[in-house]
């Protein structure tokens, strides 16, 4: 005899999954119907909370509740959407609910019922909980729930989680469907009317696995049938080259991307087909079910008809844009600059507490710095995500996908791609973590892929030394200053490339059809501030440990690549330079001078005689074409872990310090004064224009690829992404210098 071990009596209990769209009561209703008896656990093999609780019928029954993740509906892409279904239908390792109660937002069930739809389809009993029935009275709305009934073919229930103190009804309801399940088993569903698409489901219905049909006791063979139906259904629109499910066995993956290819080849579009064919469903039935009152325009409406309002709807969002992207700056800045000095001080404190040597260099210029850099990230991201968050719990994110829709269309871009696109400016990597708005993998990797090109705030020390140190402070037409005119020109650039590339990208690469958005406007209502919070908690987090180790771990390598091989010839030549000045220097100030510009001096040296100085003679030829020599090449190896680098970089190869920022005359006039073998200038305007142009379009920054990676997780993309850039980087600038110099510049 096995020993096995004893089954939890949870695991005893009948399981009844709550779901529904999100924001329409589930985690409340949850909370009202288990009380105290709720835990916090983790989904079968992965880290996404799951909320459970019991929940003590009448005469005693016990069913164990849980507290799905909302979706608007069950096809999925993302992995969050996949434990939505997966917990819903009962796809192991998920176990079974023997009764899925769908919470609906009484006040939006023309929207609400598309998911509704979706779970009856998969032949689970169901009970439909009208939440939100409060507000029918204020908003002018009448139900018909016996219509509702008899159209859906299974229990529904009014409730208002927030205001009830009687839940009798609901429970009386489960506990009737737990006794007979065919109560709560519909007879009602809808099914492809196109003979095309139910062929395509009919030849995806055998790679459906086996264990996610599922007896459960009523092998009943049509509710089995039914079953496998659905999911060939949901395979079918949510498994697609791109997708991000980890659970789908290889087999349906490979039957569906087939039948996938054959659709697109024969010019049919599965997911709009369905899309529609399903709110086509509701669209001829809702009229019997809800009755507005009035005619009276709610105050939704009102505020619909300005923001929404072609003349006004445009400079309203630009200027809330432009809030929004002046304070990522401002904002942010003075969090930035603490967050700053504090890792500051902790270098030089660990340069106190630990002897001076290797250990403290590591500790100090990797460990110290690395975490630094991540965190430095941390005041725009909080800041980006909740500003979307706000945007999105109040209602208005739909209207501005609604908005920009045509614009972002022509571009092969989504409704929805813009924000990310707008954040942007201050810095990649939020903005990448912003895409995950788009339900499509395509609309999100496509918009990840152009993201990077808008100019960020780590490209502008770049921009600025450049300008400063090599175009003079002239005026244009006597009145615009020629530098501030560069930046812009520099910013609009940027723009325009990333436009350019968007609109190329989404026609070859990124070829598709386009989606319909369909987006239903929700009712403009108050942000409701925890679930703010804990986007900006999840997605902060998100990033720290995503991003951020792959952040810090690239920092430690630059840092070995810039710090050996050791020399010690050279480190003993310093020694003895700087024992030899503090003998004959007498004046404390001329000696702290003389032994700064030293100790500037042997950093110096021994970068050049570095890995990394290596490397930079080894990229040299590549980059001499673009007018850039070995330095510069040290440096853009510094900038690929982090743009604003370079500037530091350069700092130690010149001599000026590593302290040295792009405010630096000792820097600006050192790099003036570089010169060639043949004794002219090294930097001239020309060779500085086609390093900024570099700096614009090159992919130099980990913390994107680590974020692209993550939300991808695939390295296919970062890769393309790096490649992509580099390439358009190198081809620009060689462009811009050899271009210049055949126009007689530089
Ligand atoms: P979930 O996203 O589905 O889990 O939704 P939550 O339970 O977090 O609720 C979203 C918001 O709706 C919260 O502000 C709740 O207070 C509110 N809410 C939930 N149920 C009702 C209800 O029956 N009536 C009203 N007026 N508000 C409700
Ligand atoms: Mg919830």
């Amino acid at each position: 005899m096995t020993a096995t071990a004893t089954p939890s009596l949870e695991r005893a209990l009948p399981l009844v999954a709550i779901a529904g769209n999100p924001n329409t009561g589930k985690t409340t209703l949850f909370n009202r119907l288990t009380g105290s008896h709720q835990k916090v656990g983790n989904y079968p093999g992965i880290t996404v909370e799951q909320h459970k609780g019991k929940l003590v019928l009448g005469g005693g029954r016990a069913v164990e509740l849980v507290d799905v993740p909302g979706a608007y509906s069950l096809s999925a892409r993302s992995r969050e959407e996949e434990i939505a279904i997966q917990a819903v239908a009962g796809i192991p390792p998920h176990p079974k609910p023997e009764l899925v109660v769908i919470v609906v937002d009484a006040t939006q069930l023309a929207r609400n019922l598309y998911l509704v739809l979706q779970v009856i389809e998969l032949g689970l009993p169901v009970v439909v909980a009208l939440n939100m029935s409060d507000l029918l009275e204020k908003r002018g709305l009448t139900l018909d729930l016996d219509a509702l009934r008899a159209e859906l073919g299974v229990p529904v229930v009014r409730v208002s989680a927030l205001r009830d103190t009687d839940f009798a009804p609901l429970l009386a309801t489960i506990e009737d469907v737990l006794a007979r399940p065919e109560i709560g088993a519909p007879g009602a569903r809808w099914t492809p009317s196109s003979k095309e698409l139910r062929e395509h489901v009919r030849a995806v219905e055998p790679s459906v696995p086996a264990e996610w049909i599922g007896s459960n006791g009523d092998a009943k063979p049509n509710r089995a049938a039914q079953r496998r139906h659905a999911l060939a259904l949901w395979a079918l629109l949510s498994i697609d080259e791109q997708d991000e499910l980890a659970d789908v066995p290889a087999e349906l993956r490979r039957a569906v991307l087939e039948r996938r290819s054959a659709a697109a080849r024969s010019g049919m579009q599965i997911d709009a087909e369905v899309i529609s064919g399903r709110y086509g469903w509701i669209d001829l039935r809702i009229g019997r079910i809800v009755r507005e009152r009035s005619a009276r325009t709610s105050l939704s409406e009102r505020i619909d008809g300005v923001l929404l309002n072609p003349w006004a709807g445009f400079p309203i969002f630009l200027l809330l844009m432009g809030i929004v992207f002046q304070s990522l700056f401002s904002w942010a800045d003075p969090l930035i600059q603490f967050i700053e000095a504090r890792f500051a001080d902790l270098g030089t404190l660990s340069a106190h507490v630990l002897p001076p040597g290797l250990v403290q260099d590591f500790v100090e210029n990797a460990l110290i710095a690395g975490v630094g850099s991540v965190i430095v990230f941390l005041p725009q991201i909080l800041l980006l995500f909740l500003f979307i968050g706000v945007m999105e719990d109040s209602g208005y994110m739909a209207r501005l996908a609604c908005l920009m829709d045509r614009l972002m269309r022509a571009l092969g871009l989504h409704g929805r791609a813009f924000v990310p696109m707008l954040s942007g400016y201050a810095c990649a990597v939020p903005a990448i973590l912003a895409t995950r708005t788009m339900e499509r993998q395509r609309d999100r990797v496509l918009t990840m892929m152009v993201i990077p090109l808008m100019s960020c705030s780590a490209r502008l020390p770049v921009y600025g030394l450049v300008i400063a140190a090599l175009f003079p402070a002239a005026t244009v037409w006597g009145f615009l200053p020629a530098q501030g005119l560069l930046m812009v020109a520099m910013y609009l650039f940027s723009t325009l490339t990333a436009l350019a590339a968007a609109a190329v990208l989404s026609r070859t690469l990124f070829k598709a059809p386009s989606v319909p958005l369909i987006q239903e406007l929700p009712p403009y209502r108050m942000p409701h501030w925890p679930s703010v919070l804990r986007m900006m908690w999840q997605r902060s987090r998100a990033f720290l440990v995503g991003a951020g180790t792959v952040i810090l771990a690239c920092t430690v390598v630059l840092w070995v690549l810039l710090a050996f091989p050791k020399h010690p010839e050279i480190t003993e030549r310093y020694a003895a330079q700087r024992a030899d000045a503090e003998r004959t220097v007498r004046d404390p100030a001329m000696l702290q001078e003389r032994l700064a510009t030293l100790d500037a001096a042997r950093s110096s040296e021994q970068l050049r005689a570095s890995f990394g100085g290596a490397l930079g003679h080894a990229i040299e030829p590549t980059i001499a074409p673009l007018g850039f020599d070995w330095k510069i090449g040290v440096g853009l190896i510094g900038a690929f872990a982090a743009r604003e680098v370079f500037v530091s970089t350069l700092g130690v190869v010149y001599g000026a310090g590593k302290d040295a920022d792009e405010k630096s005359q000792t820097l600006r006039a050192l790099i003036r004064e570089e010169t060639r073998a043949d004794g002219k200038p090294v930097y001239t305007p020309l060779m500085g224009l086609s390093l900024m142009v570099f700096f614009a379009l090159a992919c130099q920054c980990m913390s994107t690829l680590a974020a692209v990676y993550r939300e991808t997780r695939s390295w296919r993309w970062p890769v393309f992404l790096f490649v992509y850039m580099t390439a358009l980087a190198w081809v620009a600038s060689f462009v811009v210098y050899q271009g210049g110099r055949a126009l007689g510049f530089g």
